[in-house]
Parts: C-alpha cells; structure tokens; sequence
C-alpha cells in the first residue's frame, strides 16, 4: 500500500529547506503527499513545532504516526538530525515501522450554564492562571474535595509533558510508559490560614482530577499546550488521561533517560 506523508516545518529558512528536500526524497520513494490524511507526519523544528503538528492532526491519532526533525537544539519529541534524515526517509519509505506510544491528557471545560462543554487533548500540559489576581480553585480528586488551591495558577502534565513546564515548576519527570498525568502548583499561598498540599501530585490514569472555581464571574487563562484563551462561567476543568494516545514511529532506540540527559546534563559522555 503506498503511504501517504505530511510535513509540517517551523517556518524558518534551515527548515523550510529541509522540508523541501525531504519531500523531494519521499516523493522519489512513490510516497504521496497528502496534508488531509497522512499516515506519516513528520515535524521540523523544535519540539514547539511537533506541539503544532500533534494539534493539527490531533483528530486522527489512531491512523498518524508522528516523527520529529529538529532543526535547533534536541528536543523530547524531535529528536533526528537534520544529518540523519537520507535514513530516515529509506526507513519511512522501504521499512515497516514500529509504533510507541504515549499517553495524553484530556481536558474538559464545563461552564456554569448547560451541559455543552469544550474538550481538548494536550501532549504537554494545560495550565490554568488568571488575569486577574490570585487563582481559587476547589481541587477534587475522584469525586472528593481534597483542598483549596490559592496562587498563580496549577499545571496538569503529561508523562511526556512533564520535562517542559511541569519541571520548571519543580514537578518529577515521568517516563511516557506510566499511563499517568501531574498536577504542579504555581506559587501557591501557604500560611496559617490558607494550606496546599505543596507537593506536586502523580495521579493514576482512573482518578478524575476536577478544579472547580469559588467565583464564576472570574477570568481564567487556561493553556492547552502553546495556545491560550480566556475563560469564564466555568463550572469545572475536568482532568484525566486520555483513551487517545499519541503515536511515534521508531525506526531506531532512543530511550526516553538517554534523551532527558542528553536535554539536561551533558549530550557528551
Ligand atoms: P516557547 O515558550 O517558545 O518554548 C518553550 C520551550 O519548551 C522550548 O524550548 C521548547 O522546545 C520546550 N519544550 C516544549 N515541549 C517540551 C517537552 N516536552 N520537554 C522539554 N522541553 C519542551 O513555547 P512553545 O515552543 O510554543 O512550547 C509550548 C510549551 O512551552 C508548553 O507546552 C510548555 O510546556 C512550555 N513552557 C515552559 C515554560 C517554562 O519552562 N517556564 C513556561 C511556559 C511554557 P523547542 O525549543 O524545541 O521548541
């Protein structure tokens, strides 16, 4: 069966012009190029490039496998070289692959008024702050109230997610094979009156995780991986690991540790 391909580029001249070559390439294979219904998407860029791939094609994630090029520095996601893409494509185009996947949060956005809600799939995180002061929200936890929150704002992360924003808010790197998602405060207030938990929580893929405002009336930014809007009226923001996973092609090993310490530490021995 012929395979079909998409690529999605960052837009900069170094990845337009890998862009350009590896349709070239493909082409030459007999591949066919079809932005409507790929069965391979191939992101260039960095890893913010693959976030607006995965959202693009976020509604065919069971016939999509995704491959990230980065064109800058290694990315979690985009992690061939752009000297590695000649093989890369004769494995895309001669090789039957192999599928990993990964788990994703599902986010639901219920107003105040009817039961019609807004759903949404991250492959990083959602977060939630507020224009307009102190962020309170009522945190349950499978259906128990389990605190107040009162602070900037909270983070809900992938396992994938959780080397971005989650870790700069000192949240615990997951491996992408614990179906899992993570909740981390932003600055949350602590004192004898007001109390957090203070610790970042790990919930399993059957715990729902609901944040619930004391105020409707209230501006909230919610953020579904790089894109934000303002919400209000909001009843509850409805948390958990989604049934939709996203999946990767892997044509070679490269072990989620090996990648966060390439990231981190040092990509020399
Ligand atoms: P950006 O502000 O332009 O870039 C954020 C940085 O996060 C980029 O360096 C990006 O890598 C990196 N990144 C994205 N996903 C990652 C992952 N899973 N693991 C490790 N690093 C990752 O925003 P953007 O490019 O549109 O990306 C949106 C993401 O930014 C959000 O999903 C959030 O996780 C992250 N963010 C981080 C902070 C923080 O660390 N304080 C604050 C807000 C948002 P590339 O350079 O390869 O694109």
């Amino acid at each position: 069966m012929t395979k079909k391909f998409a690529i999605t580029s960052k837009g900069d001249h170094k990845s337009d012009a890998l862009k350009a070559r590896m349709v070239q390439y493909l082409k030459d294979f007999n591949m066919v190029y079809d932005k409507k219904t790929p069965d391979i998407v191939i992101s260039v860029g960095g890893d913010g490039t693959f976030l607006e791939a995965f959202h693009t094609y976020n509604h065919r994630l069971a016939e999509t496998a995704f491959i990230g090029v980065h064109t800058g520095h290694l990315g979690f996601y985009a992690d061939w070289l752009p000297e590695e893409i000649e093989k890369l494509i004769i494995e895309v185009a001669k090789n039957p692959f192999e599928v990993v996947e990964y788990p994703l949060l599902d986010i639901k956005i219920h107003p105040v008024e009817g039961d019609d809600y807004q759903q949404f799939l991250a492959l990083n995180e959602a977060s939630v702050k507020s224009t307009d002061g102190t962020v309170v929200l009522d945190v349950h936890i499978k259906g128990s109230h389990f605190e107040r929150f009162r602070g900037d704002g909270l983070c809900i992360s992938t396992p994938s997610g959780s080397t971005a924003y989650n870790k700069a808010l000192g949240g615990a790197i997951l491996h992408p094979s614990l179906e899992s998602y993570q909740l981390t405060e932003m600055a949350s207030i602590n004192n004898r009156v007001f109390r957090t938990i203070g610790s970042p929580l790990i919930l399993p893929k059957h715990h729902v995780c609901e944040l619930k405002p004391t105020r409707v009336e209230k501006n909230f930014l919610i953020t579904i991986d790089h894109r934000t809007n303002t919400y209000n009226n909001i009843k509850s923001i409805e948390c958990r690991v989604a049934d939709q996973k996203i999946r990767f092609a892997r044509f070679r090993s490269f072990p989620f540790w090996k990648r966060v310490h390439d990231s981190f530490i040092s990509d020399d021995r």
